[in-house]
């Protein structure tokens, strides 16, 4: 970022109305008056003093200066080069880009009606909406009707059954969740919670799913006291905010269900955030919560996090079974991985099982778990209740 000082004269030019932008100003010393034209008479529109930003709006979308500006008494100025700015523009989160570019497109227009050209603007005179800002418009107008689905429960969960090898039954669940758009019918978690991520909205969203799958283990009892568990996905902003355990703990004494059916899923790339990480494990382990690491070997894979955090499950991504019979490496990888799993004491899971023979190497290699197709898919709480007679064998059927 280059920046220079300029010091003016009273009466000296800044810029001129219709001139084209390069530069910012940030007024050190001194007051700027800022002026426009209308039938022959100048207008002042502001003076701006110490601290003040002058000309940024012509840089930030990109159009001739609206206005003039001229010193008022010897000032200082800090010249703030456009490529500067426009970098943290790029930078900056697309909905506030929208948000300042809407927000200035509206004061573009207020000032050519009070300047006496051409009253309110017409469609043609009115830039085209960029596709960014469709798609921030967009993003603003799923997240209103996500809100929405809170409170009509337009969310609903599915429970996808996890196969215990060696007892060669189904003896826990994660929970999924899915929205049903009016429109656009079932939306992937991996879209919306993406975008509820991105603000607060992933706290609800993370304490309906967190309620829901509570009331479905209380459905889920099992045999005798000890009912399946059931695998819960927060993301880091809940981990950071929300009193996550205070609620499992909570809802789990009101429903009558123990907190060690509950397993927490943070995802591998979470991890960044170590401190939390190692706090919410630590406290999860103090009321019998279980952790899981999922998705590991996808993006970050450092093993820091395997043995710092103590984790009592690691969930392989499904990345590695897809490819463990095309590739050796990937089967040998596998294989590894889980050893050295096992080697710390964590039970494996291996995700997306979709076939008998995957299945079949797994068990052979001595991995507790299997999830995918093949047991099951996400399903309805009452489909899955089906998983519960302990009858169940992929193998035998
Ligand atoms: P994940 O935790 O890795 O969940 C596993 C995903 O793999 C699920 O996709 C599941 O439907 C899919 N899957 C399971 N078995 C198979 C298989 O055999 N083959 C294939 N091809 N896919 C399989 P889904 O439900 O679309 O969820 C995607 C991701 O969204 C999840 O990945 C999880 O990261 C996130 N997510 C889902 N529900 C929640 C939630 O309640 N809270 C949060 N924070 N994230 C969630
Ligand atoms: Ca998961
Ligand atoms: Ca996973």
């Amino acid at each position: 970022m280059s920046t220079v000082r300029i010091a003016l004269a009273p009466g000296d030019l800044v810029f001129r109305e219709g001139d084209a932008p390069t530069t910012a100003f940030l007024i050190e010393e001194g007051r700027v008056d800022v002026t426009t034209e209308r039938e022959g008479q100048t207008i002042r529109l502001a003076t701006l003093g110490p601290g003040d930003l002058l000309g940024e709006m012509a840089i930030i979308d990109d159009a001739p200066r609206t206005a003039t500006a001229t010193a008022a008494e010897p000032c200082l100025l800090l010249a703030i080069d456009r490529a500067a700015i426009g970098e943290r523009l790029e930078q900056a989160d697309p909905i506030i880009r929208t948000l300042l570019e809407s927000q200035l497109r509206r004061y573009r227009g207020a000032l050519a009606a009070m300047q006496g050209r051409g009253g309110a603007p017409t469609p043609a005179a009115t830039p085209a909406v960029s596709a960014s800002e469709q798609l921030s418009i967009g993003k603003f107008r799923l997240e209103s009707q996500l809100r929405e689905a809170l409170t009509t429960r337009g969310l609903d969960l599915r429970l996808q059954p996890l196969y215990e090898i060696p007892s060669r039954r189904v003896t826990g669940f994660e929970a999924l969740v899915r929205w049903n758009h009016p429109e656009r019918g079932p939306i992937s978690p991996l879209e919306f919670i993406t975008l509820a991520e991105e603000t607060s909205l992933i706290n609800p969203v993370g304490e309906y799913v967190l309620d829901a799958a509570i009331e479905s283990l209380r459905a889920l009892r099992g045999e005798q006291d000890v009912g399946p568990f059931i695998g819960i996905n927060v993301s880091p902003r809940q981990l950071a905010e929300t009193r996550l355990i205070e609620r499992i703990v909570e809802r789990t004494a009101a429903l009558g269900v123990s907190p060690d059916r509950i397993k927490v899923e943070i995802t591998e790339s979470q991890m960044v955030d170590y401190p939390t990480v190692r706090r919410l494990v630590k406290r999860c382990h103090e009321f019998g919560i279980k952790v899981a690491m999922d998705d590991f070997g996808t993006g970050y894979s450092n093993l820091g996090h395997l043995y710092e955090l103590e984790f009592d499950t690691v969930k392989v991504d499904q990345t590695f079974p897809r490819k463990m019979f095309q590739s050796p490496r990937a089967m040998a990888l596998l294989r590894s991985i889980v050893d050295m799993i096992h080697a710390i004491g964590a039970d494996v899971v291996v995700e997306g099982i979709e076939s008998e023979r995957q299945l079949a190497a797994l068990a052979e290699m001595g991995v507790r778990y299997a999830q995918g197709y093949l047991i099951g898919k996400p399903l309805l709480l009452p489909d899955a209740l089906a998983f519960e007679t302990g009858a169940f064998s992929p193998v035998d059927s």
